[in-house]
């Protein structure tokens, strides 16, 4: 069974913010903000989802990214 790296803290992923250069923090992974979040995420997620068509693949894990700045999201995916 593949494991994510992220998830169990065998890797960190750097990620600069596209919007204002600032390094982003690791929200967690996208599919608790489905269970507990879901009103709130609603609508950001329905955009990811058309953005990202492998958002469902088993063999990648989505990880939210927020920025500290200007809170921007942005969802990456990590290969298990
Ligand atoms: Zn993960
Ligand atoms: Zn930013």
């Amino acid at each position: 069974m593949a494991i994510c790296p992220v998830c169990n803290g065998l890797r960190e992923v750097l990620l600069i913010c596209s919007n204002c250069g600032q390094t982003m923090v690791e929200s967690g992974k996208l599919m608790d903000y489905y269970d507990d979040y879901s009103p709130y995420m609603e609508i950001d997620l329905m955009k990811l989802e058309d953005g990202y068509p492998d958002n469902h693949s088993d063999h990648k894990c989505a990880h939210l990214y927020r920025c500290p700045s200007c809170q921007k999201d942005d969802v990456i995916f990590i290969k298990e």
